[in-house]
């Protein structure tokens, strides 16, 4: 493979980085196995960034092979928590020493901005995968009373070859939230960035081989979904797969599982999440996280709040004030001094966006703010708000995916829940005002799996995040996320019982 290089010397970042841009299996950085390439295009600009390796599914088959050796000799039950933990750690050191570089490829890959991709991405990071490796010495069964002839115990065993398939929206954040758990837990993997934003991924498979993992245990094969995802979805030797994007692709996912191995599956899909503000909110305060909760990586995150919902009595000076600080972010090249948002990440995205406020416009909304494209290069999109929408409206229903938000008015209490779960999504959720028992009653009744109260899109390393209905299966983070990677074992011991 060849070695791609860069430097910057930018207002927001100077400094370089080099890596090799090949499949990474049994710890050795290879070509695939046509020989064929992928195009990284820079989202700033839409030129191309590099070429990497493109996988196929004998590279798969390739990976699975290596990962299940190392599950069988290095890692798996060959190595003992203490030592799982340690190396867990020791990648999170060298996260952190490389902190700057890796804020910088997901810059220039992504298009999120430097210092957002440093404070958020990278950050977090670090603390997820310090986070699991604190558990990986702390896994452990119960003993179960039954009568005192009998022992019975359960072990949580790793599952063994892992598949790990995630999207661009936050690269190296996916990865960490994928890894941390599964490798804590003793399983090996076989690891699918996105197509769109692999390079991240790549250039952590040299820090993960410099903190000493053993070959084979991580292997990440850079990738198209049909081929590479479809492989590792229906592989025969996988037996679980993980995976974070569309809920399009989540039901496909499952599809090849039950059709291959009936292996398990966790996902973490879409949404469409609600934000209601209550006449009694704090206004400023309201105002501020919800334009973060819509705004937030371009609004390319999949807990966006982007369904506000405001109350009448609030609704014209909330709207106005929103509308001050839309208009205060300020869209430009991510490396660039006191940039707030990015491009959108890709060709596909942009137009996709620019498709759905078409329909708004089509369908009868009004285009509050913004609307349309910035600037004639990149994937630049204004920070857009639309009002005078109907429930029925595509912009309404699904997910956008871009910086794109529609404010409706409400009346009542309990209309409010019905409105906000009125979606076939239940990620996240939130509500603002400062009345405790509206905001608890509120956070109760509705159908998600993250409620935020008086703030929005929160995420902690200890804190379980995942989806009630169409949004997913299973929880990520936290102590719960050790239960997607644990086959739960009872062994019964006879301790006299005769027959
Ligand atoms: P996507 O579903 O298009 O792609 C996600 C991954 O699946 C990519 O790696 C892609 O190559 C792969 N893929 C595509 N087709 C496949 C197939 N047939 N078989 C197997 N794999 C396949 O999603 P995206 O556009 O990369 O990401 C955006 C979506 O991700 C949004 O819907 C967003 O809400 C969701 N998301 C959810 C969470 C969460 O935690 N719930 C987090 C981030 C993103």
């Amino acid at each position: 493979p060849t070695t791609f290089t860069k430097e910057w010397d930018t207002p927001a970042y100077k400094g370089k980085t080099s890596f090799s841009t090949g499949l990474f299996i049994d710890g050795k950085f290879v070509d695939g196995s046509k020989g064929t390439t992928i195009d990284v295009i820079n989202p700033t600009n839409g030129q191309l960034i590099t070429k990497i390796s493109e996988g196929l599914e004998e590279d798969v088959n390739l990976a699975v092979a290596a990962a299940q050796k190392a599950f069988d000799t290095t890692w798996g039950l060959n190595a003992s928590g203490p030592k799982r933990g340690e190396l867990l750690w020791k990648l999170a050191q060298l996260m952190e020493t490389h902190k700057d570089e890796l804020a910088a490829i997901e810059a220039l890959d992504n298009g999120k901005t430097f210092d957002w991709a440093l404070g958020v991405d990278v950050t977090f990071s670090i603390n997820v995968v310090k986070y699991f490796a604190g558990w990986s010495d702390k896994i452990s069964g119960q003993t179960l009373e039954t009568d005192e002839k009998k022992l019975i115990y359960t072990r949580h065993e790793p599952i063994g070859v892992v598949g790990q398939i995630i999207p661009w929206n936050f690269p190296l954040l996916m990865l960490a939230w994928k890894i941390g758990p599964a490798l804590a837990t003793g399983n090996t993997i076989v690891l699918k960035p996105s197509e769109f934003t692999p390079l991240t991924a790549i250039r952590m498979c040299e820090l993960i081989q410099e903190a000493g993992f053993p070959p084979g245990s991580v292997n990440i094969v850079t990738g198209y979904g049909p081929t590479v995802g479809a492989a590792i979805s229906s592989h025969l030797k996988i037996e679980k797969v993980a995976f974070t994007g569309s809920t399009l692709v989540g039901r496909k996912i499952m599809e090849a599982a039950a059709k291959s191995n009936l292996k398990t599956v966790t996902l973490e899909l879409g949404g469409k999440s609600p934000n209601i503000i209550f006449n009694d909110a704090d206004l400023d305060q309201a105002v501020n996280w919800t334009a973060h909760g819509i705004f937030w990586n371009h609004g390319q995150a999949c807990c966006a709040g982007t369904r506000i919902f405001v109350q009448s009595g609030i609704y014209d000076e909330f709207l106005e004030k929103l509308t001050a600080k839309a208009k205060a972010i300020r869209v430009g090249d991510p490396f660039g001094a006191d940039i707030d948002q990015g491009p959108q990440v890709s060709q596909i995205q942009y137009d996709r966006i620019l498709g759905y406020i078409d329909s708004g416009k089509a369908d009868g909304a009004k285009v509050h703010l913004g609307g349309e494209p910035v600037g004639s290069e990149g994937y630049f999109i204004a920070p857009t708000i639309f009002t005078e929408t109907k429930p029925d409206m595509r912009i309404v229903k699904e997910e956008i995916f871009g910086p794109v938000g529609v404010v409706i008015k409400f009346e009542d209490d309990d209309d409010i829940i019905k409105q906000a779960n009125d979606t076939v999504y239940g990620l996240a959720a939130a509500v603002f005002t400062q009345n405790i028992n509206r905001a608890i009653e509120t956070a109760h009744k509705l159908q998600a799996g993250t409620v935020w109260v008086n703030c929005i899109n929160q995420l902690h390393a200890n804190v379980p995040f995942g989806g009630y209905k169409q949004s997913g299966i299973g929880r990520e983070l936290g102590e719960y996320a050790l239960l997607n990677y644990t086959n739960v074992k009872a062994v019964h011991i006879n301790l006299g019982h005769t027959l």
